[in-house]
């Protein structure tokens, strides 16, 4: 029995066909690794958390575990090929707590061994991966972003063989909930339409009940997914983040980050950046992010035909485009201090990432440094932002900085006030792989307090602090040979 105060799932309600009932596999002698302290009364954990019975349970090495834990069925498109049958393979829903201010959380185990859905692989994560997520979600939270939430990570000495023989941990991850377009696309591949129509109306009278009083709730439904999908990946865009795996099955109808594997943050601008080393042909490229999403969409799309007239679908599928764009500029205006919104913003946007590629400019401090610069046309460049460039400031980057500066200067605004909004939207930390790295040698070693004043660090991305200054720098050389694939 837990002392978590966790209650069964709603999920459970569903029909058996869209879930199994699982049983965490446990891990000899576990031990906390970090545990997320600011979370645990948001998602209503009063109680001391870091107990033995906790750990055991969050680590799948209780002796019962009630609720009734259970693994979902999905499918999705990987790399763009309809695979029929996915599923949650290494994770397992725990039950559910209620919050702070009410809102339900669901919890999942991540790495908590082999449910129906593992198909070939073990049911297990590493360290180095779940690691990864921990700080990640956490710093996406912190930025701003939606996401799934990590609230506990635990570890054991038991071997888990990738390239090498690694380590085992069993994340505990918090989230509204965690279905996926993929747990849409499993029914409707399967012509189950009575199940689909559950799903459709479980996810609206769970997590979008405002759609329930449209004149078609599954249109409104669709659009408010396309909706929170937009502003998600427009915020993506406007940090540098990579998500590397951008399958329908890692997309959440919730539009909430979900998945975190071989993801990374640009650090040098590079609109081509590939993040996943597996993902050779740069499908999930950083400017394809937006793109893939409305891929992502048609695929979700599709599974509304039943409920949504087709040209009602096309239509949604043929605005999306400028719903993203709108608010991709709108977080882009933030980033550069604008006070007005003008025609010409799309054109001054992509022309500054022009001016970047190729320039090796790291992109987390080029938006924190161009704060700094003045609004009169003669003031020189902040020597701070032209050593960002491979060889100083370019031609084309100093036109740029001339048009800018007249927008500034025709929407009289201040240099003060600009330098401090801008510095409340653009990021002084962002999780660099090699700080990642950094945190992981260490813990493989048994030392997990990098992990931990990363996580402080990262949860207030947009503070600079003295005792982070380490963590604002670019990348070292070695970092360059760091890999990132699918193996986790
Ligand atoms: P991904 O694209 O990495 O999120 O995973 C794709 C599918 O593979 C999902 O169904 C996962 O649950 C499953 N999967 C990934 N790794 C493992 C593993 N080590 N054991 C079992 N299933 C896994
Ligand atoms: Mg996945």
């Amino acid at each position: 029995m837990s002392t978590l105060p966790l209650q069964p799932l709603r999920f459970a309600a569903l029909p058996e066909t869209f879930y199994a009932r699982v049983q965490p596999e446990p891990l000899n002698q576990p031990q906390w690794v970090a545990v997320n302290t600011d979370l645990l009364a948001e998602v209503g954990v009063a109680e001391t958390f870091q107990t033995a019975s906790n750990l055991a349970y969050l680590s799948g090495s209780a002796a019962n575990y009630q609720p009734q834990p259970l693994a979902t069925v999905y499918s999705g498109h990987q790399f763009g090929v309809y695979v029929p049958r996915l599923g949650d393979g290494r994770a397992m829903l725990l039950g559910e707590t209620v919050g702070s201010d009410g809102s339900r959380w669901e919890w999942q185990l991540k790495g908590a061994g082999k449910t129906p859905y593992s198909r070939f692989a073990d049911g297990r994560a590493v360290l180095r991966s779940s690691i990864r997520e921990y700080l990640c979600s956490e710093a996406m939270y912190g930025l701003g972003i939606a996401t799934t939430r990590a609230l506990a990570l635990t570890g054991s000495a038991d071997p888990v063989y990738r390239e090498t023989a690694e380590t085992a941990a069993v994340l505990t991850r918090v989230a509204p909930g965690f279905i996926r377009f993929g747990h849409f696309e499993y029914f409707f591949y399967k012509g189950r339409e009575e199940e689909l129509k559950q799903l459709a109306d479980y996810v609206i009278h769970e997590h979008y009940p405002e759609c329930a009083a449209a004149e078609n709730p599954y249109l409104a439904l669709l659009q408010q997914i396309g909706a929170r999908t937009a502003a998600l990946v427009a915020a993506w865009q406007a940090v540098g983040f990579c998500h590397g795996v951008m399958n329908t099955d890692n997309m959440s109808v919730l539009g909430l980050t979900i998945d975190y594997g071989p993801f990374g943050f640009l650090e040098a601008y590079d609109r081509h950046h590939v993040c996943n080393h597996s993902d050779r042909e740069g499908r999930y490229a950083y400017q394809a992010q937006p793109y893939v999403a409305h891929w992502n969409l048609a695929a979700l799309a599709q599974c509304f035909e039943h409920w949504v007239a087709v040209e009602e679908l096309e239509q949604f599928l043929e605005q999306w485009p400028a719903q993203f764009q709108t608010a991709y500029l709108q977080q882009m205006r933030l980033k550069l201090g604008l006070l007005t919104e003008r025609a010409e913003d799309a054109e001054l946007v992509s022309d500054l990432l022009a001016a970047l590629q190729g320039q090796q400019v790291d992109f987390t401090l080029f938006f924190r440094h161009l704060s700094q610069v003045a609004n009169e046309h003669e003031a020189p460049l902040p020597e701070s932002l032209s050593a960002l460039f491979v060889d100083g400031a370019t031609s084309s980057f100093a036109l740029w900085v001339g048009r800018y500066r007249r927008r500034l200067r025709s929407e009289n605004n201040s240099a003060v006030e600009r330098a401090e909004r801008m510095n409340l939207v653009n990021p002084c930390y962002i999780l660099r792989n090699y700080l990642a790295e950094q945190a992981i040698a260490l813990a493989k070693n048994g030392d997990y307090r990098e992990i931990e004043r990363l996580h402080r660090c990262l949860s207030q991305p947009y503070q600079e602090r003295a005792e982070f200054a380490d963590f604002a720098e670019a990348a070292p050389a070695w970092a360059a040979d760091i890999c990132i694939s699918c193996s986790s």
